[in-house]
C-alpha cells in the first residue's frame, strides 16, 4: 500500500517536501491541505507585487501540483475545517509547512495605538490577502516609518515610494494603489538597531533603489565603512555580500535628488522605543545606539521622527494548532530535525521562524522527505478517500488544484492590460468564479469543487 503523506501548507515549504518525495521514488500519495483556495504561500501574499519574476518560482511548484499522486485540498485549514488530530489519524505522515503569519507584538509604550502594523498584515494588505484585505491603514500622512533593517522592510518602504506607473506591471489590489498613491506620502524612515555592515538586505533590492522614478535613497550622516575589518567573523561569501552593500550605500550619497519629491531614509543604529501621540500615531521616538560586539547597546541620545504610520518590520511566528508543541519564546514548533513526533514532520517557517529565501526552504524539506522514507517504507492508512469523507462531513468548502487554475483564469482575464493579474480577495468571490463556471457547463461539472 503506497504511503499516505498530507502536507498542511501548500508555500514553498510545503512544495519543496512533496518534490523531495517524489523525487525519493517512495511509493506515496500526497495530499496538500491548504487553509486557502489559492496555493503559494508567500510568494502570493508576501513577496512583492513589483517583484513578479521572483513569484515566478511558482512554476515549479505547479508541476508537483499536476504529478498524478499529489492531491490538493484547498480553502481546508487545519484547526477549522478538520484537527490535526483527524488528519493524523488519516495518513501516515503529516508534514506541517503552515508558515509563521502571525506578527509579533511593537512591545514599546504606544506600540498598540492606531496607526501602527505589523508587516504581515501590512504586506498581506497590499498583497491582497483575504485575512487583511480590511486592515484599512490610513495613509494620508507625509512620513512613514518602517522597523527594521531586513529586505521585508525594504519591500514595504519601496512600495510604499514607487510611483503608479512603477507598478503598473504589478498585481498590486486597486484599493491598495489607491491608498498608497492618493495620499501624500513623502518620506519613508527605515530604522535599524545596528550598523550598514549589518543590515540583512540583498544587494539587488538595494540597488533596485537607484533606479526609482520619484524617491531618492538616503543614508544621513552615518558613514558608510569603506571596508570591513579583517578580523570580522565572515564566511568569504558573506563577506563579498556586506562589501557589494556598503558600496550600494556609499553610491547612495553620489546620487542627487534632481527633483524627486520622495526620501527612503536609512536612518542606522537606531532603535524606537515610544510610539508618540495620542489616540493615534503622530511620530516616533527614537534612542541611538551603538555596537557592544554583535549587541546594540542604548547610548541614552533620544531624537523624534514626526509619522502618522508605524509598520513594524521585526518578525513573524507561528499560529499555535492544538496538537502541535510551540515554543513561545522563538515563535516556532518544536522540533528535532524537523522530526516533531510519530509521523508528524515540520519544514520551513514553522520549524526555523522567518529568515532565509525562498530556496532557504528547500534543505529542511529534503530532510524531512529522507525521515519520512526511512520512517515508512510502506503506508498503512487510506489519507485521500477519508479526508474527502471527514471534510464533507465537517461541511467543508474544499476546492481542487484545477479550481485554483480557474481562479487563476478569471484573475488573469479580469487584469489590466500591463498587470500579470487582478487578485480576487475575498474568498467567497473565489468560490463565487467556480460555482459560475460550473453552472455554465451544460455537462454534469468535472470539478470536484465541493458546494455545501
Ligand atoms: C514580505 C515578504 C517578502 C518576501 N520576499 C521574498 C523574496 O522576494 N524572495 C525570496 O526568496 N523570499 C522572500 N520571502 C521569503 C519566502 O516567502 C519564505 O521563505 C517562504 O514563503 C516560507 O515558506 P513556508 O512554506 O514555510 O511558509 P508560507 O509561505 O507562509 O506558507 C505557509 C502556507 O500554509 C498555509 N497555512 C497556514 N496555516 C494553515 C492551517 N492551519 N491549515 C492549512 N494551511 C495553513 C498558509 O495559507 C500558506 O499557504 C519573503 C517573505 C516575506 C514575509
Amino acid at each position: 500500500m503506497p504511503v499516505s503523506i498530507a502536507v498542511i501548507g501548500a508555500g514553498p515549504s510545503g512544495f519543496y517536501s512533496a518534490e523531495a518525495l517524489i523525487k525519493s521514488g517512495l511509493d506515496c500519495r500526497i495530499d496538500f491541505i491548504e487553509g486557502l483556495p489559492t496555493p503559494f504561500g508567500l510568494i502570493r501574499g508576501g513577496v512583492a507585487p513589483d517583484h513578479q519574476s521572483t513569484k515566478r518560482v511558482v512554476r515549479a511548484y505547479e508541476r508537483t501540483a499536476l504529478n498524478e499522486h499529489v492531491g490538493y485540498y484547498g480553502n481546508v485549514q487545519v484547526g477549522r475545517d478538520i484537527s490535526l488530530e483527524v488528519v493524523r489519524r488519516l495518513y501516515d505522515a503529516v508534514v506541517v509547512a503552515i508558515g509563521a503569519p502571525l506578527d509579533r507584538a511593537l512591545e514599546i509604550p504606544g506600540g498598540d495605538k492606531r496607526g501602527v502594523y505589523g508587516s504581515a498584515a501590512f504586506v498581506g494588505w497590499y498583497n491582497g490577502h483575504p485575512d487583511h484585505r480590511d486592515l484599512h491603514p490610513d495613509l494620508n500622512c507625509e512620513s512613514i516609518s518602517v522597523i527594521g533593517h531586513g529586505n521585508v522592510g525594504l519591500d514595504i518602504a519601496r512600495v510604499l515610494v514607487k510611483t503608479a506607473g512603477e507598478m503598473e506591471d504589478s498585481d498590486l489590489p486597486d484599493y491598495a494603489a489607491r491608498a498608497i498613491h492618493g495620499g501624500p506620502i513623502r518620506d519613508v524612515h527605515l530604522f535599524g538597531r545596528r550598523g550598514p555592515l549589518e543590515a540583512k538586505f540583498t544587494n539587488v533590492e538595494l540597488r533596485e533603489l537607484m533606479h526609482l522614478r520619484d524617491c531618492v535613497p538616503v543614508t544621513g550622516l552615518t558613514p558608510i565603512p569603506t571596508s570591513i575589518p579583517a578580523d570580522a567573523d565572515l564566511s568569504p561569501r558573506d563577506r563579498r555580500l556586506k562589501e557589494k552593500n556598503l558600496a550600494t550605500f556609499r553610491d547612495f550619497a553620489g546620487l542627487a535628488p534632481s527633483g524627486k519629491a520622495k526620501r527612503m531614509h536609512f536612518d542606522f543604529y537606531s532603535r524606537p522605543v515610544e510610539v508618540l501621540g495620542g489616540d493615534r500615531v503622530e511620530g516616533l521616538r527614537l534612542e541611538r545606539t551603538h555596537l557592544e560586539g554583535e549587541t546594540a547597546v542604548g547610548c541614552g541620545e533620544f531624537f523624534d521622527i514626526p509619522c502618522g504610520v508605524v509598520v513594524a518590520a521585526i518578525g513573524t511566528r507561528v499560529k499555535p494548532l492544538p496538537g502541535l508543541p510551540f515554543d513561545a519564546r522563538r515563535g516556532v514548533i518544536v522540533n528535532r530535525k524537523g522530526r516533531v513526533g510519530k509521523g508528524l514532520y515540520v519544514v520551513g517557517w514553522a520549524k526555523r521562524g522567518p529568515s532565509g529565501v525562498i530556496g532557504s526552504n528547500k534543505p529542511d524539506a529534503d530532510l524531512v522527505a529522507s525521515h519520512i522514507c526511512e520512517d515508512f517504507p510502506q503506508g498503512r492508512k487510506a489519507g485521500r478517500a477519508g479526508l474527502e469523507d471527514a471534510l464533507d462531513e465537517a461541511g467543508a468548502d474544499w476546492v481542487t488544484y484545477e479550481d485554483w487554475q480557474a481562479i487563476e483564469a478569471a484573475e488573469i482575464d479580469a487584469a489590466g492590460p500591463c498587470a500579470p493579474r487582478k487578485k480576487l480577495i475575498r474568498i467567497r468571490d473565489m468560490l463565487a468564479v467556480l460555482e459560475a463556471s460550473s453552472k455554465t457547463q451544460e455537462e454534469p461539472s468535472e470539478s470536484h469543487f465541493n458546494h455545501t
